[in-house]
């Protein structure tokens, strides 16, 4: 099997972006990217993060304006999958609701070819219930769990569901590493290992907010000073996305059975008020500042 020459990177959200730019400057001769995304207005916002990332990594000395240039080719923007169909791997990164990945794993068995590693870059949702929606594709299905900001951190989770080839896992391994990242392994459970953890915390942070324990700059205060945090869960929880949180905590509640993942209230409540963190410019917190 030859070395993945291109990627099909479908969403250009905050993971679809920067997994689209890792792959530009993988080390060694960056790789090529496809960035794909229903929304133009993504695709745009995508490629302003790309442009001010490089311009940035130039103007910090670690890479020269000709090598970002040329990473900046690598990456194409596209509202058709269908155009990036001679991909030789694909990742999905798009929004966390179980229906919209499965149409979308539909659409990508349909569109590369059979060789193409289908991979779902899912916080907390099954592999096995994606690789099931493709029946006969479910051996290329793998998730490859990215961490944000995606260019930066080192991790990669990569969990199998009992019908990934070994191929598909070898190879996601080799490209992982490829990119500069350590993949570590974790079994296919709702939220996996980093979100099983890392989101209750994050929750437990809102209840604590919602009963008055302390204001929102104090818990994250008493976290971050308390145990050696480099951020507080909340300010956290808006760097993720508000959003993506409450998803998160929805897949594990179904998925593991227990109400003890519900999504905390007052969490619901920021989403619903449209407040869903840095993306938006509030959430918790207001435009990443802390709030008076
Ligand atoms: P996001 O909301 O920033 O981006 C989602 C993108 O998907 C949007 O641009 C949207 O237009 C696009 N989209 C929706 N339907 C589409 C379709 N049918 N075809 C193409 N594009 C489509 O979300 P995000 O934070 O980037 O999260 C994406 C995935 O990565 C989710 O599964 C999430 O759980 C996971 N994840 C998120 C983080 C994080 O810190 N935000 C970390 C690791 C994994």
């Amino acid at each position: 099997m030859n070395e993945v020459g291109s990627v099909a990177v479908i969403g250009a959200g905050t993971m679809g972006s920067g997994i689209a730019l890792a792959a530009a400057i993988t080390p060694g001769g960056g790789i090529r990217a496809y960035q794909v995304d229903v929304s133009a207005e993504q695709l745009e916002r995508a490629r302003a993060y790309h442009d001010k990332t490089l311009t940035r990594n130039v103007d910090k000395g670690r890479m020269t304006r000709a090598d970002a240039d040329a990473a900046a080719a690598r990456i194409s923007y596209h509202e058709s999958m269908a155009e990036t169909a001679d991909a030789d791997w694909a990742v999905e990164a798009i929004v966390e609701v179980l229906d919209l990945k499965k149409k979308v794993f539909g659409e990508m068995k349909a569109t590369f070819g059979p060789d193409t590693v289908l991979a779902t870059n899912t916080s907390s949702i099954s592999i096995a219930s994606l690789g099931e929606s493709v029946g006969d594709a479910a051996g290329r299905v793998i998730g490859m769990h990215f961490f944000n900001p995606v260019p930066v951190m080192k991790l990669v989770e990569v969990i199998r569901a009992p019908a990934t080839s070994e191929q598909t896992t070898r190879r996601t391994l080799e490209l992982a590493r490829r990119m500069g990242k350590t993949p570590v392994p974790a079994n296919d459970r709702a939220g996996f290992v980093s979100n099983r953890v890392l989101m209750p915390l994050i929750n437990e942070a809102f209840h604590a907010w919602m009963d008055g324990v302390a204001e929102p700059e104090h818990i994250d205060e008493i976290m971050t000073l308390g145990c050696n945090f480099p951020m507080g869960p909340l300010r956290l929880a808006d760097y993720i996305g508000l959003d993506v949180c409450v998803n998160i905590m929805n897949v594990m509640r179904d998925g593991l059975g227990s109400d003890k993942y519900a999504p905390c209230p007052k969490l619901v409540e920021l989403v619903e008020q449209g407040r869903l963190g840095d993306k938006t410019g509030r959430g918790v917190f207001e435009h990443g500042k802390r709030r008076k």
